[in-house]
């Protein structure tokens, strides 16, 4: 008898997460180096004062007055006319992903994405017992609209998962596939994950202005990137209210605290000092991909706050190099590729420091094209 008796398809799976050490230098989970301002914490930490008098009762179970504030951000953001009924939130856009698949996916049905993308994705999938289909990106991680349409329409998922930015590659689908593959899953859900949304270079759209259109869209936000809130949790999405009034049906009863709804709303009134660093780091983003290609790297053209680059004969020893300097980066996407967060200038010239040094001392590392 194998103990403890836990469904056969998890038996053995490690849980996901990457590295959590702690070293000078930590460019592996894309969150924003910054810290929320002094102004921010105190406002924060003062509407948490409050709401910690109130912690005998239940939270408000429909954070109402979090919707009206979310739904006012997205109508700054790139969205048009959302109201707070087409908003909906959670601990994380994790939690809203697993919400999805809990109300829209389920036996008999399934969930469908590109390769690479998000390693979360297929788990939800499994926990909530949707089949898993993932059609492949190009070469360059874009997708071919062509295959991408073709596959949907034959297969028909219950949910279609679509990252833009995606994550590992940083790439942005146009606003025209994101239409063409909300038509051809007919009364399938499509769900563009924007968790790097605000990261965007100038000319990529958000797929917010297409709710209008396509009543089987479902955009997802989250403050763990360029809101610099990843330690608060909270992710959200905006759709059609009909897709917000299903998932009230699989939530967990007051899934979001009192303090989580305190914190997001005094979070939202900094919103301009949070997302303040987000032009900066969108610089040096291009500074850092415009350097590693003049090394030689291949980098995918990126649209959010990392860069993906290869190729390399032997990451995990490239990986090794670096954090023995001190950097920690992520071992993740294909084979050969690696995937660095942006940060401060001083943590992106360490990392550039490391990895000369890493290359120099190990011929084995880059691949020849
Ligand atoms: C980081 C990330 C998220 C955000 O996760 P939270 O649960 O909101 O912290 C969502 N989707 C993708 C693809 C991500 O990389």
């Amino acid at each position: 008898m194998t103990w403890p008796p836990i469904r056969e398809e998890l038996r053995g799976i490690e849980p996901y997460g990457a590295p959590q050490l702690d070293v000078p230098v930590q460019l592996n989970v894309n969150e924003n180096p910054y810290g929320p301002s002094a102004d921010a914490a105190a406002d924060i930490a003062r509407s948490v004062g409050e709401a910690a008098t109130t912690l005998n009762r239940y939270p408000d179970r429909e954070f109402v007055d979090l919707r009206h504030q979310l739904a006012a951000y997205l109508n700054s953001s790139g969205g048009e006319g959302i109201t707070p009924d087409m908003v909906w939130a959670a601990n994380g856009s994790n939690e809203i992903m697993l919400q999805l698949l809990q109300a829209f996916g389920g036996p008999g049905r399934s969930a469908l994405s590109f390769a690479p993308t998000y390693s979360m994705y297929p788990e939800y999938a499994r926990d909530s017992n949707t089949e898993w289909l993932a059609g492949r990106r190009e070469e360059d991680f874009s997708l071919d609209l062509d295959a991408a349409r073709a596959l949907v329409e034959e297969k028909a998922p219950s949910v279609v998962l679509l990252p833009s930015p995606n994550n590992p590659t940083g790439t942005a689908l146009p606003p025209e596939a994101v239409s063409v593959l909300c038509e051809a899953a007919g009364n399938g859900i499509v769900v563009v994950d924007e968790a790097y949304g605000e990261f965007r270079r100038d000319g990529t759209p958000s797929a917010l202005e297409l709710l209008p259109r396509h009543r089987n869209l479902v955009v997802t936000r989250t403050m763990s990137k360029a809101f610099a809130l990843a330690g608060a949790r909270l992710g959200y999405l905006a759709a059609d209210p009909a897709i917000c009034d299903a998932i009230r049906v699989v939530r967990l009863p007051y899934h979001l605290s009192a303090v989580t709804q305190a914190t997001a709303l005094a979070a939202l009134r900094h919103s301009r000092e949070l997302l303040g660093k987000v032009d900066d780091l969108r610089e040096e983003r291009d500074r850092t991909v415009a350097w590693l290609r003049e090394q030689g790297f291949e980098v995918a053209d990126s649209d959010a706050n990392f860069a993906l680059f290869g190729r390399l004969a032997d990451r995990h020893a490239v990986w090794q190099g670096l954090l023995d300097r001190g950097v920690l980066i992520r071992e993740t996407g294909p084979d050969g590729w690696l995937r660095v967060s942006i940060g401060t200038p001083e943590e992106m010239t360490a990392f550039r420091q490391a990895l000369t040094d890493t290359m120099r001392t190990n011929d084995v590392v880059k691949e020849q094209p």
